[in-house]
């Protein structure tokens, strides 16, 4: 047996004569970064997140970067986000200049807690607030963004792993300033390389982002705003994820058909399984277990040829990089606790019940 945790690959081959022919029809174009591909995937990806614009940039972390470059956030200033999600929405906060801080996560899930928000920001002032739909299970934004609210800070969302994920019918990304996507190539909408995409519905942010992803250029070689960087989406991955994007509802559904089968076929043995806020309509980038037990259990599943992954080992505020001085313990907890098991749209429905059989066989 091998089962892969995730297969990036499997997307190529889903979709091989489309993309094979896209790719081509790019080569033979001759224009290659911010053209009419990236103008129309810019337009298709505003109206599935249900936004007014996207920018397509080069990744994930610039997106976020940008929304805040795009906010004026820089020195001097403090953003709030969580220390249980990539090392990218610290990464884009420290690139701006500000200073991150860490919101302890809610209870009995992987989001960042209002409470929590509520009383980092009665200590300290922060301009703004970066929430994270981790593992594609959308976060209480309702609750944070009326926190955020009270205390003046702007609320970003990160979009990476919840493309299409929504909450009470309202798509991620939709309901605050601005959001920030990663195309990465394994996330629920992947490129073949990177690329990422900021959606807004503030006009005038807008435009500064769109500014800001080209050096500040308003007009070609005139910088009209400072603070710009060299960020934009190619072409060729603005084709592939055109392709990709009219499947991608498909794929998030068949996500959530995988989810459920491991949700029952695991039901009753001494773990965690995915926490889903009531009203949620979640996209299962990863679908993820807790269990003190994880190190033996995930020996125990390598051993059988199951791939599992570990998002994420060591909280980003106890990074050498990034270390604050607090102390956040149920986020680290929990990083000593969850496991990936393989999720993606390929995955057969056999392979799932292999993965629960040999979770069902671990002596528990
Ligand atoms: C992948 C990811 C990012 C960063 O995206 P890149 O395209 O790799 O820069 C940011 N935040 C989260 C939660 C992610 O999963």
């Amino acid at each position: 047996m091998n089962i892969p945790q995730c297969s990036p690959l499997s997307s190529y081959l889903a979709l091989r004569p489309e993309l094979d022919s896209a790719a081509a029809a790019v080569l033979a174009a001759g224009n290659y970064i911010l053209g009419d591909r990236v103008a129309a995937f810019e337009q298709a990806f505003a109206a599935f997140c249900g936004a007014a614009q996207a920018i397509g940039c080069a990744n994930g972390t610039d997106a976020l970067e940008l929304i805040l470059r795009g906010c004026g956030i820089g020195p001097g200033d403090r953003v709030l986000t969580v220390a249980n999600t990539a090392v990218a929405t610290a990464a884009a906060i420290v690139r701006c200049g500000a200073e991150p801080g860490f919101v302890e996560l809610e209870e009995s899930g992987y989001a960042m807690s209002p409470a929590a928000l509520e009383l980092e920001l009665q200590q300290r002032p922060a301009r703004a607030v970066i929430v994270v739909h981790l593992f594609g299970l959308p976060a209480d934004l309702p609750a944070l963004r009326a926190t955020a609210g009270r205390y003046g800070a702007l609320l970003i969302e990160d979009c990476a792993q919840a493309h299409g994920a929504r909450l009470h019918g309202v798509p991620v990304g939709s309901a605050s300033l601005a959001a920030g996507f990663s195309f990465y190539p394994t996330k629920n909408l992947g490129a073949f390389g990177d690329g990422g995409a900021v959606i807004t519905s503030d006009e005038a942010l807008a435009t500064r982002v769109r500014a800001l992803r080209q050096y500040g250029w308003q007009e070609r070689y005139i910088s009209a705003l400072p603070g710009g960087i060299n960020s934009r989406l190619d072409e060729l991955q603005a084709a592939l994820l055109l392709v990709q994007l009219p499947k991608l509802a498909a794929a998030n559904a068949r996500r959530r058909e995988l989810a459920a089968r491991y949700d029952a076929g695991l039901a009753g043995l001494p773990l965690q399984l995915p926490p889903v806020r009531p009203g949620a309509e979640p996209v299962y980038h990863q679908y993820v277990i807790a269990t003190p037990r994880r190190e033996e259990l995930r020996r125990f599943l390598a051993a059988r040829g199951i791939g599992t992954a570990v998002h994420y080992p060591q909280p980003i505020h106890l990074q050498p990089a990034f270390r604050t001085g607090v102390r956040l313990p149920r986020t680290e907890k929990l990083a000593g606790e969850v496991l990936s098991l393989p999720m993606f749209p390929a995955l057969r429905d056999e392979e799932a019940d292999a993965v629960i059989a040999a979770i069902r066989e671990f002596p528990w």
